[in-house]
């Protein structure tokens, strides 16, 4: 039984992976010898396949059908002159736009084309995306994705190409190239003129002919001139007539106009069914930050931003940390049972649990907060966060490359002030270093969150918003000023680099978080217990104290009167009495607990500075955590915590403790204006001393820091009496 013979010819680019398909289809069965009177080699291979002889022939590698070189008169030879059944052009998917040059000629051939879009697997890792669908339908071929060197998609290719061969679809007119008006003017005169000279014989199909002899193509000139003799010679002249027109018209001849054209097409094509990835990326960056960059709006929404993520470090992390709190208050209270009374089990309880136990609950704020700012690394916004600030930057004289330590500084000033590395100028650098710690870094989360959340609760979020605000507020200012006077000097030009926007991943994410969380931790087994420990041994010492009263025997007669009331009174009143003796002794024994801690060596450095902040509104104990917070940050919150905790043995919690002292929430807010702004902790010290290497400049950091820190706190406790504001 004689299969029917179908003709398949490869046709394509050098390197598309002709030859790669070929193999795979013929495997063994090839013949390979030499295109007739040329060195260039044929290879040919006939397979059984699907019922058919398929006879396959691979192409030389082309780029277009202009006769220049051998290949391409060969290969265009072939598909005119033999015609193959089917014309498979196998494109490098990952060069679709220099593919589409030869493809685009093929298809105006008329001849049966099939699109094999090869190199589907470099595509895709390219991020090259192609609308096959959309490919097929524009330029009404149908398309196969292949992966040669894989053998993928090899059997569907021929499938498609053995159904091609059988349909009997009618493309000739159909799939042109459209040209513009004038080349379309002198090909539909040419071929009324044709066709009013009936009997013409063209080698050709006459609208490709026409076209090609308006390209002055000298193969096809030789064709017809032999094919059509006297009549071709007239429809050369009639040709030469209609060049001269065009080139008149366009000024050029009007091959390259149609090539121009052509490309055009292309261009055309590749607009509507090519994306790559990055490029898509790009734009959908391009358009985010024709939002996000905004003039107008880009500010407001990086305000809100930073504003969303105070509010969610206050607010969701409340939850973990009421339970931190009960566990931290459960594990106290249990070894409170347990111990005998030493002053070991006072140390452990009262210093090591109460000091780290009262940073430890702010764990969960520090993780959200950390969270929120490696959010905002991973997805591209921190560059576009200093993008915005760079026009206020260059206000102060900075550019907006140094608002990025200044960001960093919210999580930590150490790593904040090793990033002014990143800046050339000197100046520019120590001017950095200098306004970095206004950027109120997460160790001052802890006490913002403690004074916010007992004197302003419903506006904590708010309020601590501000407070950071005014951080870098406060930071433009001293820029300014340092700028116009010590660090005198003109901002280098430099390019501020946005990245396309990513969506973060969810582990890297963590990562981050975890990476600068660990410091907090580290600091909290370090640094934060021995000063815990140290603050406590202040505290608790010296043991004998002379007291100014007789506690015992005030207790004592309190006692004792009561208790003969009592024994005189009835039912109710006997009741009354007893709540009343409780709250006297319990009055008493704070009395003495606060006079004790006034004479330990803690109190009495307390009462040497409070004069210093008492016109802030802040007490002795205040004054003690606030001069405890130089070695970390965090301290302040657990000196806090011991001081008050035990000057107040009526309450279990240091909100009670702290309500039921001097506090106010104006004296509340002047103290925070002063964490925010005084001197930096022990290691941030350190660091600036290395960074600038210099010990004046350290030393003038410190001594400016804590003087602006006084200097505005005053101003606002002293300003907010005056305006009535409690
Ligand atoms: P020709 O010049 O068109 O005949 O191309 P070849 O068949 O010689 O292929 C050129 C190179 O591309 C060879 O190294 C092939 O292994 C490789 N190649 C062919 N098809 C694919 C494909 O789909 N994916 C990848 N990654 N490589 C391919
Ligand atoms: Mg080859």
């Amino acid at each position: 039984m004689s299969q029917k013979s179908l003709t398949i010819a490869l046709a394509g680019n050098p390197n598309s992976g002709k030859t790669t398909i070929f193999n795979n289809i013929t495997g063994t069965r090839q013949k390979v010898g030499n295109w007739p009177g040329v060195t260039v080699e044929k290879k040919e291979g006939i397979v059984s396949k699907y019922g058919y002889e398929l006879k396959i022939i691979d192409l030389p590698g082309t780029y277009s059908l202009t006769p220049f070189s051998v290949e391409e008169i060969i290969a265009r030879d072939f598909v005119l002159d033999e015609c193959p059944d089917v014309v498979i052009d196998i494109i490098d998917a990952s060069n679709l736009e220099r593919s589409l040059y030869l493809a685009t000629q093929l298809r105006e051939t008329d001849c049966k084309v099939l699109f094999a879009l090869n190199m589907a697997d470099i595509a895709r890792t390219r991020g090259i995306k192609i609308d096959a669908d959309k490919l097929s339908e524009l330029l009404d071929l149908p398309i196969v994705f292949t992966i040669g060197n894989k053998n993928e998609g090899i059997d569907a290719l021929l499938k498609k190409a053995i159904e091609l061969a059988e349909s009997d679809v009618d493309t000739s007119g159909r799939r042109k190239v459209k040209y513009s008006k004038d080349i379309e003017n002198s090909i539909s005169k040419l071929r009324s003129f044709i066709e009013k000279n009936s009997g013409i014989s063209l080698p050709y199909k006459t609208r490709w002919t026409i076209i090609k002899l308006l390209e002055n193509d000298k193969l096809v000139r030789e064709r017809v001139l032999q094919k059509a003799g006297d009549q071709g010679r007239n429809i050369i002249q009639e040709v030469q007539l209609h060049r001269e027109l065009l080139a008149d018209r366009f000024n050029d001849d009007s091959e390259i106009v149609m090539t121009d054209e052509r490309y055009g097409f292309i261009a055309g094509i590749i607009k509507e069914v090519l994306t790559t990835i990055t490029k898509q990326r790009i734009d959908i960056s391009r358009n985010i930050d024709l939002v996000l960059t905004n003039r107008f709006i880009g500010f407001p929404i990086f305000i809100f931003f930073i504003w969303a993520m105070f509010q969610l470090t206050f607010s969701l992390g409340v939850y973990p940390m009421e339970w931190l709190d009960t566990s931290v208050n459960w594990f106290s209270i249990s070894l409170d049972g347990l111990l005998p009374d030493s002053l070991f089990k006072d140390l452990l309880i009262n210093g090591v649990i109460a000091g780290v136990g009262s940073i430890i609950v702010f764990l969960p704020n520090i993780l959200i907060l950390f969270f929120c700012i490696a959010l905002f690394e991973d997805t591209g916004y921190m560059s576009r966060a200093a993008f915005l600030m760079d026009r206020i930057m260059h206000l102060i004289g900075l550019h907006g490359k140094s608002f990025i330590p200044m960001l960093m500084g919210f999580g930590c000033s150490v790593p904040a002030v090793m990033a002014t590395r990143t800046l050339e100028s000197e100046k520019d650098r120590i001017l950095t270093i200098l306004i970095t710690p206004f950027m109120s870094c997460s160790a001052k989360l802890p006490i913002y969150i403690v004074l916010t959340g007992i004197f302003f609760s419903a506006k904590a979020g708010t309020v601590i918003f501000c407070i950071y605000f005014a951080g870098i507020i406060l930071a433009i200012v001293t820029g300014r000023l340092f700028r116009s006077t010590l660090l005198r000097g003109a901002d280098a030009p430099f390019v501020m680099e946005l990245p396309p926007y990513r969506v973060p991943m969810v582990k890297s994410l963590i990562i981050h978080m975890w990476d600068r969380s660990k410091m907090f931790l580290k600091k909290m087994g370090g640094v934060i217990l021995i000063g815990s420990v140290v603050i406590w041994t202040l505290s608790a010492f010296p043991q004998n104290i002379q007291y100014s009263r007789d506690y015992l025997a005030e207790t004592n007669s309190v006692i004792a009167l009561y208790d003969t009331k009592i024994a005189t009174a009835n039912g109710l009143d006997m009741q009354h009495l007893e709540n009343k003796r409780d709250a006297a002794v319990a009055q008493l024994e704070t009395a003495q607990k606060t006079e004790k801690m006034e004479k330990s060596y803690m109190g009495r450095i307390g009462k040497t500075l409070a004069p210093v902040f008492a016109p802030l509104g802040i007490d002795w104990r205040g004054s003690v955590a606030l001069l405890t917070g130089f070695v970390a940050k965090e301290i302040v919150v657990s000196t806090m915590g011991i001081l008050y905790l035990a000057g107040d043995e009526g309450s279990d919690t240091l909100k009670d403790a702290l309500l039921s002292s001097d506090m106010t929430p104006l004296s509340a807010l002047a103290m925070m204006v002063f964490v925010l702004l005084y001197l930096p902790c022990l290691a941030t010290v350190a660091t600036i001393k290395q960074e600038t290497g210099s010990f004046k400049w350290t030393l003038f950091s410190i001594t400016y820091c804590t003087s602006l820190a006084w200097v505005a706190a005053f101003c606002v406790y002293q300003g907010g009496k005056i305006i009535g504001f409690s």
